[in-house]
């Protein structure tokens, strides 16, 4: 297999050329797996910021004067090309992630899914015709666009968030400047240089690297960026509604979970389990819809909980395609999720197994985690309402169904859901109760398709959705149209 090239730095890509910060600041960015060097990446500052902003308002009315399809035609060929290049992609992702090259390339595929599906929206693009009250008068509404898009992404699957957020915003003729993680950066600078050989014009996709407090938040607070949307923490979400709200820019906020997973005592042991186990720990814990509060009925508590633990013991941690989940993303998250589990212990909770960093010979000094469970914390304690973004998963135990689906809501966040039941009528009541964006029955907490809407309710993002034809509302507007036509210039 072909190794990709990794460049010593990692630059900002404006009006369709690489540049140096204008500070000519760098900062490190660390492997997961072995917490070494891997490149060097621009720090960008306000004016680095500025300079992407205006590159995309110059090119943003030409973009959007080309016809929905040619545009669309575009993003296609880039979906094709990134198909071609699979490989590539997912290597630069696993590199920047630890993941492994499977789970990297298994991202990768459902980016470029996502670019054939927005890419087949360009023919279809629909509005509504409908009647009007007047003679001679049609009434319909079209799709416009924004104007100029900011993206602001989290690292957890860099790929598959950039490609959420780039193929529809451009789709609906908006120019954008995409600020990644800041811990991957190249998966980002590779997909603008991919759209640049599809055809895309320069100007109409910029990247712009960075911490979020220095390149981000330029993005927020400039009035010349008609949305905001944004992938990642709370804390971060409630700072972009507040300063994008406040110049009454659009906003779409797609932020964390603390999802449940409900084991009913009729449920299939052995696919339960294996919900469990993959809901909290694939893709190490990193998932917004991960599953990390497991809710079991008492009457299979004891024997659920042996089973778990056991499949738990027997993970197997690393980054290559045999291991079942790599490292977390950097040594901070590290060291949060560290102190969370011990403070809960503190407070009462249970440890069953994991609760630290791996270390010795397999783990150099990257930043894995021992796959964690505890239990005998409180629904309302710290560890049971705050999202940790690790391998890190809570049991509850309970006497009744309506016992579960009330700890499954008692929750600030509402993003995904899922029940394990062979009771159909159970079934229906959880898809009807539960608060959630996504629920599921009998399967695990996460798992999206590109044609299908994602995202949650309360604390987990602001009402719009990814994915789907509805990811089309979040990057354009209505604009109703009538038409008067006067029988006498027949
Ligand atoms: P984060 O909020 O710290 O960072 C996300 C992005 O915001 C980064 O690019 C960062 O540089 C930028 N940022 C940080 N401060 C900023 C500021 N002041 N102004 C502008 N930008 C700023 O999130 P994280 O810890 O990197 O990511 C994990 C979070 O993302 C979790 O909460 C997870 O649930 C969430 N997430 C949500 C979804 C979803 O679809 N709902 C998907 C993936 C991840």
């Amino acid at each position: 297999m072909k190794s990709v090239k990794i460049p010593e730095k990692v630059l900002n890509w404006i009006n369709g050329g690489e540049r140096e910060p204008l500070s000519s600041e760098y900062y490190s960015k660390l492997s997961p797996v072995t917490g070494q060097e891997v490149y060097r990446v621009a720090r960008s500052k306000e004016q680095d910021v500025q300079e992407a902003i205006q590159a995309a308002k110059r090119s943003q009315s030409e973009w959007a004067d080309k016809t929905v399809v040619s545009r669309a035609d575009i993003l296609r060929s880039a979906a094709l090309l990134m198909r071609d290049r699979m490989q590539e992609f997912a290597q630069i992702v696993s590199i920047e992630t630890g993941k492994s090259l499977k789970d990297a390339l298994g991202e990768t595929h459902a980016a470029m899914e996502m670019g054939l599906f927005i890419a087949g929206e360009g023919r279809r693009f629909y509005g509504h015709t409908t009647t009007s009250a007047q003679p001679h008068k049609m009434a319909m509404i079209v799709r416009q666009p924004l104007g100029v898009a900011g993206l602001i992404i989290a690292a957890n699957t860099p790929i598959a968030n950039v490609a959420w957020k780039s193929f529809p915003a451009l789709l609906c003729g908006n120019t954008a400047i995409l600020k990644p993680a800041e811990d991957t950066p190249l998966t980002a600078l590779v997909f603008a240089k991919l759209l640049q050989e599809a055809g895309l014009p320069s100007g109409v996709f910029n990247v712009i690297h960075g911490f979020g407090e220095e390149a981000g938040a330029p993005l927020v607070e400039s009035p010349l960026v008609d949305i905001i949307s944004f992938t990642g923490s709370c804390e971060v979400g409630r700072f972009i509604q507040r300063t994008a709200g406040a110049r009454l820019a659009k906003v779409c906020l797609e932020l964390g979970g603390k999802n449940p997973l409900i084991v009913c005592e009729d449920a299939d042991l052995e696919l339960a389990l294996q919900s469990a186990l993959l809901s909290a720990f694939s893709n190490a814990g990193q998932r917004c819809a991960a599953g990390s509060r497991i809710i079991i009925h008492d009457l299979i508590y004891d024997e659920f909980r042996e089973k778990l633990i056991e499949k738990t013991k027997q993970l197997r941690i690393g980054s290559t395609d045999d291991d079942d989940l790599g490292p977390v993303i950097n040594k901070d998250q590290l060291n949060n999720m560290v102190n969370a589990v011990d403070a809960a212990r503190k407070r009462g909770a249970i440890l069953l197994t994991g609760g630290y960093r791996l270390t010795g010979q397999n783990y150099h000094d990257g930043f894995f985690m021992a796959p964690t469970l505890l239990e005998g914390m409180s629904p309302d304690d710290p560890i049971s309402k705050t999202e940790l973004f690790g391998p890190i998963a809570n049991l509850y135990r309970v006497k009744s169904f309506d016992e579960a689906l009330s700890i499954a809501n008692n929750s600030p966040f509402g993003l995904t859901a899922a029940i394990h039941t062979k009771n159909n009528h159970r079934a229906m009541v959880f898809l009807s109760k539960i608060q959630a964006g996504v629920a599921v029955v009998n399967g695990p907490t996460y798992g999206s398709e590109p044609h299908m809407p994602f995202g949650g309710l309360k604390q987990s993002g602001n009402g719009l959705r990814e994915a789907g034809t509805e990811a089309l509302d979040v990057y354009s507007d209505w604009k109703t149209l009538y038409v008067n036509f006067n029988p006498q210039y027949v």
